[in-house]
């Protein structure tokens, strides 16, 4: 069901609503994807094949750029600081909004899957109502997406630098 300007208006407070900085809302075509970020994954990531919302099991950058055209509003999610804080927002918005009626909508989240240690990697998923990739891991290329979107965002340098955190809610 496609949303409404009106309603997309209302899933976005509502994201503010449970704890986002800031939600904003983006193109399909905004969203920059590339092959490359799945190098990074691959080789310089300890993160790579320990669970099972990470890559190789994650979608590849490909499918990531087919799924996100195939939906017509994106609502890109920001937090400073923390990062499990914003996929339990991402998570809840997900099925607040399913149930709202938009049965396509999906979320990307940021950062590992942190519900299970180690993760038995074996499915089905033990948490698979909030367990969701993160965006880095189907392939976006956060940064530039953060950009195109008007954030303000440079790479963490050392310890002492902010964090910056985003999420991607994916409504139809
Ligand atoms: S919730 Fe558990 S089983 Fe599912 S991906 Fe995360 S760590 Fe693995």
């Amino acid at each position: 069901m496609e949303a409404s300007p009106a309603e997309v208006e209302r899933i976005r407070e509502l994201a503010l609503n449970r704890g986002a900085h800031n939600a904003k809302i983006i193109p399909p075509s905004s969203v920059a994807v590339g092959e490359w970020v799945r190098l990074k994954c691959k080789f310089g990531c300890d993160g790579y094949s320990r669970s099972l919302t990470c890559p190789p099991f994650s979608p590849e950058p490909s499918t990531t750029r087919k799924v996100l055209d195939e939906y017509e509003v994106l609502i890109l999610l920001h937090l400073p600081g923390n990062w499990a804080h914003l996929n339990d927002i991402a998570a809840d918005l997900e099925r607040e909004v399913f149930l709202r009626g938009f049965h396509k909508v999906y979320s990307m989240a940021s950062g590992p899957c942190r519900f299970c240690d180690p993760c038995p990697m074996q499915y089905p998923c033990r948490h698979a109502d909030k367990a969701r990739s993160s965006m880095e891991a189907c392939g976006i290329d956060v940064y530039q997406t953060a950009r195109n979107a008007g954030f303000t965002i440079e790479v963490a340098s050392n310890h002492d630098s902010p964090t910056n955190y985003f999420a991607l809610l994916l409504v139809e």
